[in-house]
């Protein structure tokens, strides 16, 4: 816990809250939460922040991401989903030791942390999920995460699979070992992996698991139409008929991509709570399509969240960057001015929360909720905005994360002006490379 008081002094406060207030106020926090909004504000005890000329906005809410493969970049170019797969990602992480999975993780959540990202949802690794939350300790990210489960699978290499009550009884263990770690910023979740790499078995499991441990349930679903074949072909029925039959629908259920998503998925889900992580960077490199978000919004039971997905197909983890995309391909999906900017910021922030059951914790600049905020910069040529211009515009249409001046999680700082706090840059800099060495030859690729 951070003791310390701030008080951020003459900022734009963009609060995302119920009204959507944009206000010129000071912010204090105390004890890493809001404690006071308003002009005015005392300082007394408290390090002062000079937000003067500066937007003070919640931290940004990643609702996918895989900071496991963050030192893949660039090897697993030019494949569409099923393929990037098999030959490559699933031979990677199979290489993955402790050493190597802990430096991926530093430097994939490094690069969320510069883009203003205070909270990840990561799906994990199969072996060394330890190690991935070491590093998300060591750099102060809010995460929900869990080991990635699979225990079957054409193309999985042998070194992924595992039989699913191993699998189950690790997931135990972990939920045992790091839930509420880190002051509560680490909590946990089930992540069967998608459906083409888990067996019935798995997801009966995973279901009776996440309801005796309350826990959410995260997995990859409707992203390519390959995908969607295969299990056609081999449990002869559709992907989200599939988890149904399950009871999967039941628990508290959030998915990536969800490209393919439509009125038949729909009418199948009922009105059932369902979260759907947009990851557009990822969806155009591998060729899988565009989400339909003005539809998905208006289907019942659907909350979209917004992630960078993994950097070996984005390729990188800049939530700025997805935010500014959602914006623009709804323009080609269903024509300007049916999908607002202001949605997309929301898909960010407060939507995200929504999407993590976090919405009572952060998501928002309200007093009560986790100092979660990122300083952003808009006076800068790049995002000029006349006089009534929405703010929402500026930031996503024209924001970038060289313009994220400082990002605080739970009250403490963690980036100022491109440095991540707290790690040593060098060290930064060399080790992903030299683990990317080491495990290259263990991954033997084709
Ligand atoms: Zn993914």
């Amino acid at each position: 816990m951070n003791d310390d008081a701030l008080v951020f002094q003459g900022g734009t406060l963009v609060s995302m809250d119920p009204e959507r207030r944009v206000l010129e106020a000071d912010l204090r926090v105390e004890h890493g939460r809001i404690a006071a909004i308003g002009r005015g504000l005392p300082t007394d005890n408290a390090t002062l922040v000079d937000a003067r000329g500066l937007h003070v906005v919640p931290g940004f809410i990643q609702g996918h991401t895989h900071l496991g493969q963050a030192i893949f970049r660039g090897l697993a170019e030019d494949r569409e989903l099923l393929t990037w797969l098999r030959e490559r990602i699933w031979p990677l992480e199979a290489a993955h030791d402790a050493a190597s999975a802990y430096w991926s993780s530093m430097l994939g959540g490094a690069d969320c942390l510069l883009s203003g990202t205070t909270t990840i949802q990561d799906i994990g690794l199969v072996r060394h999920m330890d190690d991935v939350l070491r590093a998300v300790v060591d750099l102060g990210l809010r995460a929900v995460a869990g080991k990635c489960l699979m225990d079957e699978g054409y193309g999985v290499p042998a070194g992924l699979v595992e039989p699913a009550d191993a699998a189950l009884a690790e997931a135990r263990a972990l939920h045992s070992a790091w839930h509420g770690a880190a002051d509560g910023r680490i909590t946990t979740l089930l992540c069967p992996r998608f459906i083409l790499s888990c067996s019935t078995e798995l997801w009966r499991g995973v279901v009776a698991l996440a309801h005796e441990l309350g826990l959410p349930v995260h997995t990859h679903l409707l992203e390519h139409p390959s995908e969607e074949d295969e299990v056609r072909a081999r449990l002869g029925m559709g992907q989200l008929e599939y988890l149904d039959s399950l009871g999967v629908l039941d628990t508290q259920l959030s998915v990536a991509h969800g490209v393919q998503f439509d009125a038949r998925h729909r009418d199948c889900l009922a009105g059932r709570a369902l979260g759907i992580v947009h990851c557009p960077s990822a969806n155009l490199k591998l060729g899988s399509g565009i989400a339909d978000l003005v539809a998905l919004s208006a289907t019942p039971g659907v909350t979209v969240g917004i992630g960078c997905d993994g950097a070996a197909c984005n390729n990188d983890m800049d939530v700025l960057e997805e935010v500014r995309l959602s914006a623009l391909l709804q323009g080609v999906k269903n024509g300007p001015g049916r999908w607002r900017a202001e949605q997309s910021f929301a898909l960010a922030t407060i939507e995200g929360a929504r999407l993590l059951g976090l919405a009572d914790k952060i998501g928002s600049l309200e007093v009560g909720k986790a100092a979660d905020l990122v300083v952003l910069d808009l006076e800068r040529p790049a995002s000029f905005g006349p006089a009534g211009v929405a703010v929402y515009d500026r930031i996503v249409y024209s924001a970038a994360r060289d313009q994220v001046r400082r990002v605080y999680v739970a009250g403490r700082e963690r980036v100022r002006d491109g440095v991540v706090l707290g790690v040593e840059p060098e060290a930064l800099r060399r080790r992903p490379a030299e683990e990317i060495r080491r495990l290259l030859p263990r991954a033997a690729l084709g």
